[in-house]
């Protein structure tokens, strides 16, 4: 093989690496690229994906990456994906780096739990005019993985590289409930953070009686803060004009003083760690900031989220994306559940609050497979959007299983029927576990038609975390990595179908 400038053709390099003791068993071909006169590039081996370099002797002992030499000419040095090796990723090879979206309208958060979607991801977003969330994990999935912050953005990057997509992608550090979980993800490198207000939300506030409002809010909030607020809020008018129609808001002495109850504790948290955000990145984060209140027990109304937008911004506090909870039920995996057109309606009076404070985006969370809803949201937001999926690819992994290791799918699926008890006390899901098909009375080819069904799909979907950590972990992997080019058919076929239902700008 001649030196490594221009790069040879694909039959070169795989000819050349054939002749080294590595137990090759693939090229990624996209993955391969030249800098700094070497060659550079992502291989499988009998011992997982690895880095390549090839080149002069004196290069690669230059080069920053830690690996095996094999001295050739050119020589070749084989690195394993470490800590180390992902640092010098980023440093040489700029666009591995997760980077805020801000300024992308359109972005989706993918997620990766098992490290093996992304490249499917990749190629489904890469039709559109959109930007993807590549690593976005919650620290709740991490738990249900055994990963954590930095193995997920590790994994991102690497699979970035290997498909060689350069546009910039996210890293989300979702649903972060305190300040310490906060600053994990930042040290694991993350570009985004969602902070989850639930646990500082004080619920109560809209169920209590009068009466007892009085007392509470003398009670408990500061007299200082209570005039203000106050002030911010009574004997106000907040007109928002939109082409759809106008939104009018007004608030009584008794709805502001049940908000303030609700809220005053989520208002410190969040003003503490926007606070912290400029601490770490200077006066403007360039970290996206969003804050969740989808996992609460009731939905969001246009007027409390009206209310904590005002409240936040009087402290200084500027969001990127804010994931209300909406009106109608959006479990796990299947579609929307809920009148179409109230939603829409309120869906409307969300984006229009949106655009006047801030101009952040509406974040969907739990956004797989809400098909009957997602033109409505693309048209009213005008494609201003943060959608959140990450489950449905777990999903798309056990339909591949399903195609390609029926005995294995047997397996997880018994597993996941006896696990499903222990795994519905964490998920607000309607799975009707005797509408599940018998599956001893299912042929094999019947098994794929099981992810077609809401009882099935949610009962393999809330699972996962069990299936991934039983005997069958090895096997799922040891399948989903054989067949890792179907798994990422399936994926971007997923995918477009999400962003084709939003109405996302496809490229030319
Ligand atoms: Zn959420």
């Amino acid at each position: 093989m001649t030196e490594p400038n221009p790069i040879p053709s694909f039959e070169e390099i795989l000819k050349f690496l054939q002749a080294f003791p590595i137990d090759l068993q693939k090229v990624y071909p996209r993955s391969v690229s030249s800098m700094n006169g070497l060659l550079y590039g992502m291989i499988r081996t009998g011992q997982g994906k690895k880095l390549f370099v090839i080149g002069e002797k004196e290069l690669l002992f230059k080069d920053p990456f830690h690996g095996k030499i094999f001295h050739h000419a050119p020589s070749l040095k084989v690195c394993d994906l470490s800590p180390e090796n992902t640092l010098s990723l980023m440093e040489l090879f700029p666009f591995t780096r997760p980077v805020s979206l801000l300024n992308y309208p359109t972005t989706i958060g993918t997620g990766d739990r098992l490290g093996l979607a992304t490249p499917g991801h990749v190629r489904a977003v890469k039709k559109f005019r959109v930007r993807p969330v590549l690593a976005q994990q919650s620290i709740r999935e991490n738990g249900q993985t055994g990963r954590n912050f930095k193995a997920v953005i590790a994994d991102a990057a690497w699979s970035v590289f290997q498909e060689n997509y350069c546009e910039g992608y996210g890293a989300d550090g979702d649903h972060l409930k305190s300040l310490d979980e906060v600053r994990l993800a930042l040290d694991a490198g993350v570009s985004m953070i969602t902070i989850d207000l639930s646990e500082k939300l004080n619920f109560e506030a809209f169920s209590i009686p009068q009466e007892a409002i009085e007392r509470r809010f003398k009670g408990e909030i500061d007299p200082g803060d209570a005039k203000v607020l106050l002030h911010l809020f009574l004997d106000k008018e907040f007109t928002f004009r939109g082409s759809r129609g106008d939104l009018s808001i007004r608030f009584s002495d008794e709805e502001v003083k049940r908000n303030v109850l609700l809220f005053h504790q989520a208002i410190d948290f969040s003003e503490e760690v926007h606070q912290f955000l400029i601490q770490r990145t200077g006066r403007k984060p360039l970290i996206d900031f969003e804050i969740s209140i989808d996992e609460i027990p009731f939905p969001t109304s246009p007027e409390t989220h009206l209310f904590l937008m005002i409240a936040l911004r009087h402290r200084g506090v500027r969001i990127d994306s804010l994931a209300p909870r909406f009106i109608g039920e959006f479990q796990k995996g299947i579609d929307y559940r809920g009148e179409v057109t109230s939603f829409r309606e309120q869906f409307y009076r969300h984006v229009l609050i949106a655009q006047h404070y801030g101009n952040y985006k509406i974040s969907i969370h739990s956004g797989s497979d809400k098909f009957s809803i997602f033109p409505h949201i693309g048209e009213m937001s005008q494609g201003k959007i943060h959608l959140k999926t990450a489950g449905t690819s777990w999903l798309e992994a056990v339909r591949l299983i399903s195609l390609k290791d029926p005995s294995l799918y047997r397996e997880m699926h018994l597993q996941a029927l006896s696990a499903f008890g222990e795994a519905s006390k964490h998920y607000q899901v309607t799975t009707d576990i005797s509408c599940v098909p018998q599956i001893k009375d299912l042929t094999d080819l019947e098994l794929s038609g099981l992810l077609d069904q809401e009882n099935a799909r949610q009962l393999l979907h809330i699972t996962y975390g069990f299936l991934l950590k039983s005997e069958l972990r090895d096997r799922i992997f040891k399948t989903l990595i054989q067949y890792e080019e179907d798994y990422g058919s399936l994926l971007d076929k997923h995918i477009e179908k999400h962003l084709e239902y939003l109405g996302a700008e496809r490229r030319e």
